[in-house]
């Protein structure tokens, strides 16, 4: 495999390889074409919104050994745009002797939870109260000690809201735990946030780090709807949040970029709600809001280049455009301090992620 004989940085010219092959692949793909790399794609979709704009695309499951191989075979550098790859298929390709950034270790963790909120304690970051739920009986037992209401979630997997629901009362319980499927799943007390934040953090393969100013988020329907950026946080709480990126990209040795989901709360402390282990589409803003997005920032990560400033030199007001609201591309172009990124993806089905409009403010 090409990946054992070139050394970091990565010369121009180099193929990235990317496992996951929606529209944060895409986006990955456009900058790092910019930069003079070629991208090859691997996905479960012949016609992908990231296969579309790749010099390479791979078909396959993420356990088929032998497309993972030719995949591996063509790619100097691995990484993800999924956070739901199995931790396997990323420890095959490592057999391989493939370059793998971040480290499947970091996706291992949060990938899961229980772990995710354990590490992050572990680290003196604060989370809501939660309690690992296996059984109905779990369940009955933990909405004693977490409180009324609570969140169920699955412990993996969920994404938009979806895998989650509410427990109003304790006869909600048995209904919300089968609603889940019956899967393993996180009991979360309710956390009583002001507002959400995330925070888009880098860390390059030398541990330089780099954090983007926060944006605040605004959710409909558990689908993120809109991020503004950079947020109304004091200065204490954006150096909170950058320092809650950096203890966890230290800890994680990791390198690439991440998103951390945060809850203000009302005395104004900031709690973790997740990390993504990828770019972000709360990080979407900084492609018009900053000279170096979190795609190319990503990019420049793992191919070893010195990592790209974060200032924010335009506020921005970032909307997702969710199902038919896409069939508002022409109308939303027409706007004269909008761009536009449509993602190539079939039928708009409602809730489905289209594209988003970033809007400069002021
Ligand atoms: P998640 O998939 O964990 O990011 O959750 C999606 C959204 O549900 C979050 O952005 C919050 O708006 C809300 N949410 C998640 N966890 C909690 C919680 N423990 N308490 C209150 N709201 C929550």
């Amino acid at each position: 495999m090409t990946s054992l004989k070139i050394p970091m940085p990565l010369p121009v010219g180099a193929t990235i390889g990317i496992l996951g092959d929606g529209q944060l692949g895409r986006m990955l793909s456009q900058s790092a074409a910019r930069l003079g790399f070629k991208v090859a794609i691997y996905g479960p979709d012949p016609a992908s919104p990231a296969a579309e704009v790749s010099s390479l695309s791979f078909v396959g499951d993420y356990d088929d050994q032998a497309a993972l191989a030719r995949f591996a075979a063509v790619c100097d550098v691995i990484s993800f745009e999924f956070e739901n790859i199995p931790v396997s298929c990323l420890a095959y390709l490592k057999s391989l002797g493939a370059h793998i950034f971040p480290n499947p270790e970091a996706l291992g963790v949060t990938q899961d939870r229980i772990a995710e909120k354990q590490f992050a304690r572990s680290l003196g970051i604060e989370t809501v109260e939660f309690a690992e739920i296996n059984t109905a009986s779990d369940l009955d037992k933990a909405i004693i000690t977490i409180g009324l209401p609570a969140l169920l979630k699955t412990r993996r997997e969920g994404y938009d809201g979806k895998g989650q629901a509410w427990v109003k009362t304790p006869e909600d319980a048995a209904l919300a735990f089968s609603a889940l499927g019956d899967k393993p799943a996180i009991l979360e007390a309710k956390a009583d946030f002001v507002r959400e934040i995330s925070v888009i953090a880098a860390r390059g393969q030398d541990g330089d780090i780099r954090v983007y100013p926060v944006g605040e988020n605004h959710h409909r329907d558990g689908i993120l709807s809109t991020t503004v950026a950079p947020a109304k946080v004091t200065q204490d709480q954006q150096a909170k949040a950058v320092s809650i990126g950096r203890q966890i990209l230290d800890a994680l040795d990791y390198v690439g970029v991440l998103a951390v989901e945060l809850f203000v709360m009302n005395e104004g402390g900031l709690w973790l709600n997740e990390i993504a282990p990828r770019v972000h589409n709360t990080g979407h803003w900084t492609q018009d809001g900053c000279l170096c997005d979190q795609f190319e920032q990503h990019i420049r990560a793992i191919c070893g280049w010195p990592l790209g400033d974060t200032y924010a030199h335009t506020k921005i007001e970032m909307t997702n455009l969710l199902g038919e609201a896409v069939l508002e591309a022409q109308i939303l172009a027409g706007e004269p301090k909008a761009r536009l990124y449509i993602y190539g993806k079939g039928a708009p089905k409602p809730g489905r992620k289209m594209g988003h409009v970033n809007r400069v403010m002021g």
